[in-house]
């Protein structure tokens, strides 16, 4: 089994005598930057001027411009959308490192593909939660953590990887567990995760599930509680305790038909179109398309949103939440995997 590093196992000294910029301050900069800074981390954020600029500064951070903040830390954490990093690398960032100080990443793609080259006389690491930014922050302030992947791609100085788990330590990883990756298996199971299974996959099984149900004529609204609303049930019951744990609690036939339908729907066929989803994830079709669709301004990412927002599936579902004052809508809290 892997070795799964917890809060005691890592020494946080190392980078107690340094600065941290945390460039960016949305959901996992603001995470990052006000968890270090309660484990006595020298944190300052790097920011342009504007709504998270005037966010952080009532957090009670330490703000500056990005190149500012770069000058003056030793440890760089780049926590901006991956789509704006090669350009602010390039501009901002870049030009204000200096040799031996930590480039930081939370996500591997754009040092993985290659769109951002670090200079050969930096420390290069990745520090990646896994979970969304409000939850680091959430259960840090619970005493919690969000687990953490660490993975050093260049070791300048000697001490790259004991920086990553001190780091890791500081956001509160180490109360979950670090493990060890490197940049290339992060990239490419992180890709693979969320198109095949968590968002990708996911999706289109409710949308194919409540078509099914409404086209052979049954209530959008009963087809929207089966094939939507119930999915956070069944998940809370694996995420507690497997899929062992969710069969126990869900009846015999419900088991039954899981034993003989589930394959007939998610079968060698679906696998096959899974190696396939995986492959042009390790090619670089996929990053490729996706520079190249950013390049251009996201014509087809806008349109495909559009028709997905007004899916039968969505506005049935927006109608019966309404209802339900206790589902704590979302909207607002960008999530990512
Ligand atoms: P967000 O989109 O939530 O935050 C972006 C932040 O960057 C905002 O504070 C924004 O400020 C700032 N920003 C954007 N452009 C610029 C610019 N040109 N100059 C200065 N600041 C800028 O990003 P995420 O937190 O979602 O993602 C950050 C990294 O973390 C990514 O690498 C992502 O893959 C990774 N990650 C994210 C997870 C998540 O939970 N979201 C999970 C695991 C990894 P402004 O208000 O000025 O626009
Ligand atoms: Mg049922
Ligand atoms: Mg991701």
């Amino acid at each position: 089994m892997a070795k799964v590093l917890y809060h005691n196992d890592i020494n946080e000294e190392v980078l107690m005598n340094k600065k941290v910029a945390v460039v960016g301050y949305g959901s996992q900069g603001h995470a990052h930057a006000q968890n270090l800074k309660e484990s006595g981390h020298q944190v300052v954020v790097g920011l342009r001027k504007g709504k998270s600029w005037d966010k952080a500064e009532q957090d009670g951070q330490e703000v500056k411009t990005v190149p500012e903040a770069v000058e003056e830390a030793d440890v760089v954490m780049v926590l901006l959308p991956d789509e704006h990093q090669p350009k602010v690398f390039e501009e901002q960032i870049k030009p204000n490192l200096q040799a031996g100080n930590a480039l930081v990443f939370a996500h591997g793609f754009n040092v993985h593909f290659n769109q951002v080259v670090p200079p050969a006389d930096v420390d290069v690491f990745l520090v990646a939660p896994k979970g969304p930014g409000h939850l680091v922050r959430r259960t840090f302030e619970e005493g919690a953590g969000v687990p953490a992947l660490i993975g050093v791609e260049q070791d300048y100085t000697g001490e790259a990887k004991e920086l990553a788990l001190a780091y890791a330590k500081g956001i509160g990883a180490g109360r979950a567990g670090v493990l060890e990756t490197t940049f290339q298996e992060e990239t490419e199971t992180d890709l693979f995760g969320e198109q095949a299974v968590l968002c990708g996959g996911l999706s289109n099984l409710v949308k194919s599930g409540f078509e099914t149900l409404t086209e052979a004529g049954y209530q959008p609204e009963v087809a929207y509680f089966e094939c939507m609303h119930e999915l956070k049930l069944i998940v809370d019951l694996m995420y507690e305790g497997g899929l062992e744990g969710m069969r126990y609690s869900i009846s015999d036939t419900a088991q039954w038909g899981d034993f003989v339908s589930g394959p007939r729907v998610i079968n060698e066929e679906t696998k096959a179109r899974m190696q396939e989803v995986l492959s042009d994830i390790q090619t670089g079709k996929f990053a490729k398309g996706w520079i190249m669709e950013n390049q251009v301004n996201r014509p087809e990412f806008n349109a495909t949103n559009n028709l997905e927002n007004n899916h039968q599936i969505e506005k049935v579902g927006r109608e019966l939440r309404e209802l339900m004052p206790f589902v704590k809508q979302q909207k607002k809290q960008k999530q990512e995997v």
